[in-house]
C-alpha cells in the first residue's frame, strides 16, 4: 500500500514538475492583460481579475440600434477593455480557448433577445428556432483556419436548451460567402479594404449581395435546404453598424424565413460617441 502510495506522490510531483516546465518554456499568456505567471496558474484563458472583469461586461444587455439593421438586435456588452481585446484574441490570435466565454455572452444575448420579444408566445411552445451564425469570408477562413461567428454560435447553443426552456434551438449554417461575379447584384468588388478600415456606407455597400444560400451536401439529388417558414435569429460576434446582418436578413427572408432577430456578442459605440481613449483598433 505504502508503495502505491509513493508511486502516486511520485506521478503527481511529476505532473507539477511537467507543468512548470511547460509554463517555463511556452508560458500561458491571459488573452486580454497579457499577463502570465502566477496570474494564470491553474487558469486557462483569462487570468482571474480578467475573467471577473469579462463576466461584468457581458451583462450589459441591451437592445442595439444599429444604422443599416432591419431587426432587433441584442447583444451582452460593448466593444472595449476586456470584450475587446478577448474577441481580437480569439479571431486574429487563434485564442480558441476564449470560446466558452464568448459564447456564454451570445447565449445570455439570445436569451434576451428571445425575452424581449416574448417567442416562446410568439413561436408557440416547443417551436424550432434555428441560429443562422453570419459566414465569414474565404479570406478569413483560410487565415484564421476557423469561422468566428459559426464557432461560438454552436458552443454557445450548447448551453441554451437549459437556460431557455419552451423552445428547441437548433444552429442551420444557412449562409454563404457568394464569390466575386456570381449572382446577379453583387457588388463586393466595388469597395475594397478591411471591414475595420471601411466607412458606414462603403462598409454596407460592400456587403451587399455579398451573401447566398448555401447548398447542402446532396443538392445533386435534389435535396436542397428548405427555410421557407422557419423561424431564424442572426448571431455575430460584433455587431457594428448592421451592414452585414442586413444582408443576411435579405438572404434569408428571400428564401422564405421568418427572421425575428439578431444576437450579437458585442457591440461597438459610432466612434463620434466616444473618447478617443477607448477606441481600440
Ligand atoms: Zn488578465
Amino acid at each position: 500500500m505504502k508503495s502505491i502510495d509513493a508511486l502516486a506522490g511520485w506521478g503527481a510531483r511529476g505532473a507539477h514538475s511537467l507543468d512548470e516546465l511547460a509554463e517555463l518554456f511556452a508560458p500561458r499568456f491571459c488573452a486580454a492583460c497579457r499577463s502570465y505567471g502566477e496570474p494564470m496558474r491553474g487558469r486557462r484563458a483569462l487570468c482571474l481579475r480578467c475573467s471577473r472583469l469579462l463576466n461584468i461586461a457581458t451583462l450589459n444587455l441591451v437592445m442595439t440600434e444599429l444604422t443599416y439593421a432591419p431587426c432587433p438586435v441584442a447583444s451582452s456588452g460593448e466593444y472595449e477593455y476586456e470584450l475587446a481585446h478577448c474577441l481580437l484574441s480569439f479571431k486574429n490570435a487563434a485564442r480558441t480557448d476564449l470560446v466558452s466565454y464568448l459564447s456564454s455572452a451570445l447565449a445570455r444575448s439570445l436569451v434576451f433577445l428571445c425575452q424581449e420579444l416574448g417567442l416562446a408566445q410568439i413561436a408557440g411552445k416547443g417551436a424550432s428556432v434555428y441560429l443562422v451564425p453570419i459566414p465569414s469570408s474565404r479570406q478569413s477562413v483560410r487565415r484564421r483556419g476557423f469561422a468566428p461567428a459559426s464557432e461560438i454560435t454552436r458552443a454557445a447553443n450548447k448551453l441554451l436548451p437549459s437556460t431557455y426552456p419552451g423552445v428547441s434551438f437548433t444552429v442551420l449554417e444557412a449562409l454563404r460567402p457568394l464569390y466575386a461575379g456570381e449572382g446577379t447584384e453583387v457588388l463586393t468588388g466595388r469597395v475594397k479594404g478591411s471591414q475595420k478600415q471601411l466607412g458606414q456606407q462603403a462598409r454596407y455597400w460592400r456587403m451587399q449581395g455579398s451573401l447566398g444560400v448555401r447548398q447542402p451536401a446532396l443538392s445533386w439529388a435534389g435535396r436542397y435546404l428548405d427555410l421557407s417558414g422557419r423561424v431564424c435569429i442572426i448571431c455575430d460576434d460584433v455587431a457594428t453598424t448592421g451592414a452585414s446582418i442586413a444582408e443576411a436578413y435579405r438572404v434569408l427572408s428571400e428564401a422564405g424565413a421568418c427572421v425575428v432577430g439578431a444576437a450579437a456578442v458585442a457591440r461597438v459605440q459610432r466612434r463620434s460617441e466616444l473618447p478617443s481613449s477607448r477606441i481600440i483598433s
